[in-house]
């Protein structure tokens, strides 16, 4: 392709895409495809001679498109979203054309630098105290990840990574039986065994029980067992609830304990004055992480993860081959010592572009929306005495289902809700997902897509009312 070509083409792809965000709720949410329809509409073999892009192109959009699940779509109501923005997917542009990778400081002093900037920007924009420092992980489980390992690192003094486990170290690591699955994945990547990842129970609101927290470590210190971590969640995956922080906080110091903070979700409405309540007994707090990639308008993927000991994460993940040696090094952040991967893409531009294209009121005034749409919506919901609400809504996702009083039978409920919730994601026209909670088959409805308005809120409502009538 020749530089005459990619400009005429990327001028009609902007058209496409500024058309494609315009018209996107037109699209069926979820995918309708048929499991294998999109592999078998691919040639089995690559294609030996070069294609022309206009041909490639086409095929985008007539056998990729249909298998696309339409994130951007302001009828999206599912899981948590991923959200972009025009300002993201430009810097996205710049970043793709720069191509570059931004491993240590020389191989690109701006993208290290904006970088440091941007997270010092985050944090005070998030009220954290002075005494925390900020990294761009890929996603919040490796942001976790390299939590675990560092507090692993810190207790053994940096020990594991010398020797390996060497038989049995009998660490033991808390969360709430409401934590996301990925600090499972992490305890079993981390080397610490799922066995050694406890599980305490939630109060009536979906929050970890402290006084079961402290009988559990107590318990495992009698037996012999070694506590390392406690991870607190603000904005658990089922219902968005807040563990509370001062409570776990001020067991984490007594303890001795590394206090990992999961915000991926709730994070972003840390920007809001209103939400500090979330984050009281910081002091404690030894690392935190929150996805721009989620509810802070930042294409995928993008994940901000502070910490309070930079330099226990440098030396839990540093590795110095000749050939990475810099004269730099010390002077500046060579980010490769921060986590996981070697490569970095540059994701400070988009986070960048974001902040600053949204202002921190514009940013501000977008999660407070969102979360006035969710507040109407439980008006509505609680004014129809067919549905019911299933847990508190401290943000903006609420759990509910359909319960017509003539049916009783828990079974039925279940089946009654799994049947309109595929009818609604079947008709495209919005589409959800669900949880459990206390055994309940439970409909979430998550209002936090960047494009969302009220209107497209009051028609899914609507859509519910009207398909579950049917049912
Ligand atoms: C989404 C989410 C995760 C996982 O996020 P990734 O960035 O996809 O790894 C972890 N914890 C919570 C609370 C989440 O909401």
């Amino acid at each position: 392709m020749t530089s005459e070509e990619f400009r005429k083409q990327a001028h009609s792809f902007v058209d496409w895409m500024a058309n494609y965000l315009e018209s996107v709720e037109d699209f069926p949410v979820k995918s309708p495809v048929i499991p294998g329809k999109i592999f078998q509409s691919i040639p089995d073999h690559a294609p030996n001679d070069g294609e022309a892009m206009d041909k490639i192109f086409q095929d985008f959009q007539t056998k990729i498109l249909p298998g696309i699940t339409h994130w951007q779509s302001p009828n999206f109501f599912a899981y948590f979203p991923a959200n972009s923005s025009y300002p993201s997917i430009l810097a996205e542009m710049l970043t793709a054309t720069l191509g570059t990778q931004g491993m240590i400081w020389e191989t690109s002093p701006a993208a290290a630098e904006l970088e440091e900037k941007v997270m010092n920007w985050l944090l005070e924009l998030m009220s954290f105290p002075d005494n925390f420092e900020g990294v761009i992980q890929d996603t919040a489980s490796t942001a976790s990840l390299a939590a675990l390992l560092t507090a692993r690192e810190k207790i053994t003094k940096y020990r594991i990574n010398e020797t390996g486990f060497n038989g049995h170290e009998d660490f033991r690591v808390y969360c709430s039986t409401e934590t996301h699955s990925s600090i499972e994945k992490d305890v079993k990547i981390a080397g610490l065994g799922r066995k050694s990842l406890i599980k305490i129970p939630v109060d009536d609101q979906f929050r970890m029980r402290t006084d079961l927290l402290e009988e559990a470590i107590q318990n495992d210190l009698k037996e012999g067992y070694r506590p390392l971590c406690i991870i607190a969640t603000l904005g658990t995956t089922s219902t968005t609830s807040i563990d509370p922080l001062p409570e776990i906080s001020a067991i984490s110091k007594q303890y001795k304990l590394w206090l990992h903070v999961d915000a991926a979700f709730a994070g972003s409405a840390l920007i809001l004055p209103e939400f500090q309540w979330m984050i009281k007994g910081i002091e404690n707090i030894d690392s935190f992480v929150f996805n721009p990639h989620k509810w802070l308008f930042t294409n995928f993927d993008c994940s901000v993860y502070f910490v309070k000991d930079a330099k226990a994460l440098i030396h839990t993940f540093e590795i110095l081959p000749e050939y990475l040696k810099t004269q730099t090094r010390g002077q500046v952040n060579d980010y490769r010592d921060w986590g996981v991967p070697l490569g970095r893409r540059f994701r400070a531009l988009k986070l960048w572009f974001v902040i600053r294209s949204y202002g921190i009121s514009g940013l501000q005034a977008k999660i407070r929306y969102h979360l006035k749409l969710a507040q109407n919506l439980i008006q509505n919901i609680e004014k129809n005495p067919d549905f019911e609400i299933l847990a508190p809504v401290p943000l903006n996702t609420i759990c509910f289902r359909f319960h017509p009083h003539n049916v009783k039978n828990t079974e039925k409920l279940d089946e009654l809700n799994q049947t309109l919730l595929e009818k609604i994601n079947n008709s495209g026209k919005a589409y959800f997902t669900h949880t459990r909670l206390n055994n309940k088959y439970t409909i979430r409805f998550m209002i936090g897509q960047t494009y969302t308005t009220e209107k497209h809120v009051e028609n899914a409502w609507k859509l519910i009312m009207k398909t579950a009538e049917k049912l």
